[in-house]
């Protein structure tokens, strides 16, 4: 574990967020003031463009580079968090770079959820009076450029072995690689196949432009890799004026650059790239051709989460063959099905700061999420009652106790416990509600033979209706397949809640319930893992075996008035059952009442 450290803040105040590597190399670098004299001409450019700016206003610059080819998830979330997160802390500023380097049909419903994603987390991209908002297409100009500028300086050239060829002479782990017969060509004659090919008269697949740095280098990304394809195809930013189109291994450094990005952060599978993301970036700072210093590159775990899928494909596999009901499924990983599933954004920053970075791959534990979300919501979600399984509670006495059987009186509860309210705040109004000769309970709150160490009804105990009065059960009624259709109590009055009364009578119990009268009928999701195996697509297996038949269950509830009113997308505890959130899509819907169960109030995994 790592051990709370101060942290610089971006306003300079210490902050004891917990350390770990990251912090540690950004807190050395500004100690070092290894990027103090950088320059940043408000926008990405390079050598030249930023050269002519101003100091670079940002402490450090960090960037979230999604692909928009699908909804994030929540392993997106915490590269988000990171990025973002460390940028605000450190007095930087996080760039959110979509990267469209790939000519596939980008969909404009990715960027948006993208953006939608980052901000609803609690993060967004403008600083010092700018949008830092990019497109990695709109650097394509300057990717030629470098590519031109290694040609020239005999680092690079036009390979054309076909494919098949190419794959057998790179060699592998145990056999060095064999030189490309097209690697000795002169420099004039590779830059005029490198503008054949950008002027298309090669067809797909015909030559790549390569690297030209060591066949026999140990680490295979080295041995000369690819750094133009063709492919003659239009790209959603820039139509048809280019028919070649930089790897992303040659882009993604030089997106960095351009944008004077400080800290490259990315997850552990590029850590075999590193040495040709600073290969690259050497020869164009030594061609004069991007700013200095160089950004560097720096590899954490990625997040694993059990009982959840985080491949794009997966998820969308889920999506389209309806095992969900779209990418906003509460049970979905998706950022977008985490937020209608209740998750607030300060349970998900909890999440990622709690599990913290580190540099070896690990599961993590999907109670922690709910742990956090429960911390998140102890204080804050208002309290009310719920009935999810309900059978009538018929008070027999009534009218012979009130005067008549139509009598109802209200019932106040407050809307936080007491331990809830921070000193000096004002706790939130009382909930009201009515109580009257009928209430609906929880079925499971009655039982006509008790088992040993019971403590609700059955008949001859004696419970309270929390928040109201006290009964004794007398019995029950039932139908002619023996199922309890009605309980039986009569109450006793004098002894409602908060009144001098109410402990002249002991309860052995007090039960959740709402009013016949008052309450409101609601349909209730109860959600639970999409997953029964915790690592449901490990080792090869067929993640769809392990789907959970019982993810979600539909009940007709009851609900106190206070949480019929709740706005879409309130959250709520309801007692003794969890945490539920009003459905950000059907809560208000033609007067519909919906709720989804974010978690329970405790781990009822944990075994
Ligand atoms: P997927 O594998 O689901 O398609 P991806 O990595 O291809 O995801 P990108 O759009 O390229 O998706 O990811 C954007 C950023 O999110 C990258 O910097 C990547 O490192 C980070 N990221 C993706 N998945 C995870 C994860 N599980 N944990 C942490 N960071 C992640
Ligand atoms: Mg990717």
């Amino acid at each position: 574990m790592t051990s709370p450290t101060p942290a610089e803040t971006g306003d300079g105040t210490p902050s004891s967020k917990p350390s770990n590597f990251l912090r540690q190399i950004i807190e050395r670098d500004l100690a070092q003031g290894t990027y103090a004299q950088r320059r940043w001409a408000g926008s990405p450019g390079d050598a030249q463009h930023q050269q002519a700016g101003q100091p670079d206003p940002a402490r450090i610059r960090t960037r979230f580079p999604p692909e928009p080819n699908g909804y994030l998830h929540v392993g997106h979330a915490k590269s988000i968090c990171l990025n973002f997160g460390l940028a605000r802390d450190y007095g930087g500023v996080c760039h959110l770079r979509f990267d469209d380097t790939n000519p596939e049909k980008e969909e404009l419903e990715y960027v948006e959820s993208i953006k939608d994603a980052v901000q609803w987390l609690g993060f967004g991209w403008d600083a010092h009076g700018t949008s830092h908002l990019y497109q990695a297409s709109d650097y394509f100009d300057v990717m030629y450029r470098a590519a031109e500028y290694l040609v020239e300086a005999g680092l690079a050239y036009v390979d054309e072995q076909t494919p098949e060829q190419m794959r057998a002479n790179r060699g592998d782990f145990s056999r060095p690689g064999v030189d490309s017969p097209f690697r000795s060509r002169s420099v004039d004659e590779n830059l005029q196949r490198l503008r054949a090919m950008r002027d298309g008269q090669l067809p797909d697949g015909a030559a790549v432009l390569r690297a030209k740095i060591d066949m026999a280098s140990p680490n295979i990304n080295l041995r000369d890799p690819a750094l133009y394809r063709i492919k003659h195809a239009e790209h959603h930013n820039t139509g048809s004026k280019w028919c070649i189109y930089p790897m992303y291994t040659f882009a993604h450094p030089i997106e960095d650059a351009l944008e004077n990005i400080t800290h490259s952060i990315c997850t552990l599978e590029f850590e075999d790239q590193r040495p040709f993301y600073d290969w690259l970036l050497d020869r164009l700072r030594e061609g004069g051709l991007i700013n200095t210093p160089q950004p560097r590159q720096h590899e954490f775990a990625r997040l694993n989460l059990t009982y959840v899928v985080t491949s794009k494909r997966k998820l969308k596999q889920l999506v389209d063959e309806k095992h969900v009901s779209g990418w906003d499924d509460p049970r979905m990983p998706t950022i977008v099905g985490l937020r209608r599933r209740g998750y607030t954004p300060e349970a998900i920053q909890l999440f990622a700061e709690r599990i913290g970075v580190t540099k070896s791959d690990s599961w993590i534990d999907y109670s922690t999420l709910d742990g956090c979300l429960r911390e998140d919501l102890e204080n804050k979600a208002h309290r009310g009652m719920a009935v999810l399984d309900p059978v009538k509670l018929v008070l027999t006495n009534w009218a012979e106790a009130f005067g008549t059987d139509g009598y109802t009186e209200p019932c106040t509860q407050p809307a936080l416990p007491h331990s809830a309210i921070a000193e000096g705040q004002t706790p939130p109004p009382d909930r009201v509600f009515q109580i009257g000769k009928e209430v609906w309970i929880e079925r499971e709150d009655f039982e006509e033979v008790p088992p040993k160490g019971y403590k609700r009804l059955f008949p001859g105990n004696v419970v309270r209706l929390k928040g109201g009065y006290v009964i004794e059960c007398t019995g029950c009624a039932k139908d002619a397949a023996g199922n309890v259709t009605e309980v039986h109590a009569k109450v006793i009055p004098g002894t409602k809640s908060g009144t001098p009364g109410a402990d002249s009578v002991k309860a052995k119990a007090a039960i959740t319930w709402v009013g016949v009268a008052d309450g409101v009928s609601a349909e209730v999701r109860l959600y639970d893992r999409l997953f029964t195996d915790p690592q449901p697509d490990a080792g090869g297996k067929n993640f769809l075996d392990a789907l959970n038949p019982d993810s979600l269950k539909v009940v007709t509830a009851y609900v106190e008035p206070s949480l019929a009113a709740a706005k879409p997308d309130q959250k709520f505890q309801f007692e003794r059952h969890g945490y539920f959130v009003a459905d950000r899509v059907d809560h208000g819907v033609e007067g519909k009442v919906v709720f989804n169960r974010v978690t329970g109030l405790k781990d009822s995994w944990a075994r």
